[in-house]
């Protein structure tokens, strides 16, 4: 079994409906949910005249190889109608791979640990609220420390 944590985030919609939505796809189709963060609403990162995100971090078990589940999660993005226009613009729904257990994946693709999960409160956040003792395999600091020196000033609020 592998240990997954993922990103789900929407601006664009009904945002709180579609990650709901988001998590019970990738219960049907992904394996099993162990753990789920709170909602955050978070303001949007790298392009910053949008609407706001709502974010939330999922841990997942699966048996299925990385870039299965990417594909896996790409059409259940697809699904709930993601437009791919835009790099960092509005999307209904965006899921990351932040984590697939220790490994470190560097495919043209799939970029595991997630990249710019140090510099982004928004992720950082609620992955401290569901796992702040995790070690980063490549940074070798805990999110915990990973969040306490992320230099993001972006707002990241509790929503539910
Ligand atoms: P985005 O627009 O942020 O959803 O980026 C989507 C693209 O990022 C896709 O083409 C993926 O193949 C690629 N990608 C690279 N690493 C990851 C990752 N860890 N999780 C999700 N997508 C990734």
């Amino acid at each position: 079994m592998n240990k997954i944590y993922l990103l789900l985030g929407s601006n664009a919609g009904n945002r709180e409906v579609l990650l709901q939505e988001a998590v019970k796809q990738i219960a049907d189709n992904c394996g099993e949910i162990v753990v789920e963060s709170s909602i955050y609403e978070t303001a949007a990162w790298g392009m910053e005249n949008q609407e706001a995100f709502l974010n939330k971090v999922l841990q997942l078990d699966t048996r299925l190889l990385a870039e299965v589940l990417l594909k896996k999660l790409q059409a259940i993005e697809d699904n709930l109608g993601r437009q791919r226009e835009v790099l960092w613009g509005p999307r209904t729904l965006d899921i990351d791979i932040l984590f697939y257990n220790s490994d470190v994946i560097s495919l043209p693709d799939l970029k595991v640990p997630h990249p710019f999960l140090q510099k982004r409160r928004f992720t950082l956040v609620p992955m401290a609220e569901i796992a702040p003792t995790m070690v980063h395999p490549v940074l070798h600091k805990t999110i915990a420390e990973l969040l306490e020196e992320c230099t993001d000033t972006l707002e990241v609020a509790k929503w539910s």
